[in-house]
């Protein structure tokens, strides 16, 4: 058996999973923590959560095969090393994976999260072709890229970050320091800040959080969700089509918190994925509306992925690559 955990911004979640079924990842138990900030809080954690999940599952830490671990920011799995977790204030790099070590004494294996979330989608849905992209939909908006079966990290680490990708050139200002960056149209922040800005006579009883309460006003036709729904519906497609321009990935898999809207989601951007490549022949060809896909809902794809890129006991391979 092996743990993933994910650690996010706010939450670390942790799986058990059994590796000796071959195939689909078999995830025995699960565990949410509540994110902690610094070295110390990271560390600690992990460790809580590795700890946690063995301990309901009656098998003692020194008995897995390995720890894989998702984190944000510029992850070196060979070094174990991570920095620029900005949202962790993780900004010096810190041999996190080393210091696991010691403290689990069992292998310990770091990767960017949103790798390790488009290794997890690829087991979780079961595509024996290893040939997507991950577009994370959260706070902000990125990709994680599983392209023929090898992550592609890029040269300095930035490959996937399509957020930040232009989408309207007189667009607000990001943190970036460009204008309209499609993650200021198509994100959580984006919906969040729709919603928190919505005309005083919006109706208030909605349900969820932001992403849910925006698409349930603009279902009930209120014409300034409606407006903010059809342009992060027509950002997410854009996306979607400037990473099958880039990669022609075999599929593109819609992640993160935004995910969890479900079909709500995923029909509204296939259509305008439709609408985007009606009428051009050459993009019609590429079939890009049939090539999107969701996460599982309620899987923890990053934890999951993280857990795969343990190297096997046995074969001493990545599971996922092997
Ligand atoms: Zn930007």
């Amino acid at each position: 058996m092996r743990v993933g955990v994910d650690v996010g911004g706010t939450k670390v979640l942790g799986v058990l999973i059994d590796e000796a079924a071959g195939g689909a990842p078999v995830v025995l138990g699960r565990i949410r923590l509540d994110s902690l900030p610094g070295a110390a809080g990271v560390t600690g954690q992990v460790v809580a959560a590795v700890q946690g999940l063995c301990s309901s599952a009656g098998v003692p830490v020194h008995q897995l095969s390995g720890v894989g671990v998702g984190i944000p920011g510029v992850v070196d799995p060979d070094r174990g090393t991570v920095s620029h977790a900005v949202n962790l204030g993780l900004v010096e790099t810190i041999d996190l994976g080393g210091i696991l070590a010691a403290e689990l004494g069992v292998p310990v294996r770091l990767e960017n999260d949103l790798n390790a979330a488009a290794v997890g989608a690829a087991a979780l849905l079961g595509l024996a072709r290893r040939d997507l992209v991950l577009l994370a939909l959260g706070t902000g908006m990125a990709a994680g890229l599983l392209l023929d079966g090898r992550l592609r990290r890029g040269a300095g680490g930035a490959a996937g970050e399509i957020g930040h990708v232009t989408y309207r050139a007189d667009g607000p200002l990001c943190a970036c320091g460009q204008r309209g960056c499609l993650e200021s149209f198509a994100s959580g922040r984006a919906l969040e800040a729709a919603w928190l800005g919505r005309p005083a006579d919006a109706a208030e009883r909605r349900e969820g959080p932001a992403p849910a309460k925006v698409v349930a006003a603009a279902q009930d036709g209120e014409p300034w969700a409606v407006a903010v729904h059809e342009t992060f519906v027509d950002a997410v497609a854009t996306a979607v089509r400037v990473l099958v321009l880039t990669c022609d990935p075999e599929h593109v898999v819609l992640g993160g918190g935004v995910a969890g809207l479900g079909e709500a989601l995923l029909g509204p951007v296939r259509e305008a994925l439709v609408r985007q490549t009606e009428d051009s022949p050459f993009l019609r060809s590429l079939r890009i509306p049939e090539r999107l896909a969701l996460v599982p809902p309620g899987s923890e794809p990053a934890a999951v992925g993280a857990a795969l890129a343990v190297p096997h006991p046995e074969h001493q391979e990545v599971l996922w690559r092997s």
